[in-house]
């Protein structure tokens, strides 16, 4: 026996009310059922690409985290602080820092979590 029921609700992809015969039903036709499902679709492909682009992003990063010795500009990039504010830390002593020749400044990677310390 099929159930009498009728619902009203929001068709999810044009908005209009609509009688529902199942409390499940989401759109107010077979169009807009297969439009709406089109639409997620498209949604769900939109997120992943921007995911994709996130990891992208953040690839630099992770490859900095992986480098036993960096650049003044890296370790601004991986503290995201200025390239000032990282001199800094190095003339007052709060990060030891090598230099291997005038202007070629060198962090050992753990002397960075030190600053954490
Ligand atoms: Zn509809």
């Amino acid at each position: 026996m099929s159930s009498n029921i009728r619902v009203n609700k929001i068709c999810q992809y044009c908005s209009k009310e609509f009688e529902a015969r199942t409390t499940v039903t989401k759109t107010c036709s077979d169009q807009c059922a297969k439009l709406f499902y089109k639409q997620r679709q498209k949604e769900m492909k939109v997120q992943g690409a921007l995911t994709e682009t996130a990891k992208i992003k953040a690839k630099p990063i992770e490859d900095l985290k992986a480098k036993e010795f960096l650049t003044v500009r890296e370790v601004a990039s991986l503290l995201s602080c200025s390239v000032r504010s990282v001199y800094y830390h190095i003339e007052t002593g709060n990060l030891k820092a090598a230099n291997l020749a005038k202007r070629i400044t060198r962090v050992k990677r753990s002397e960075i979590d030190k600053l954490f310390n």
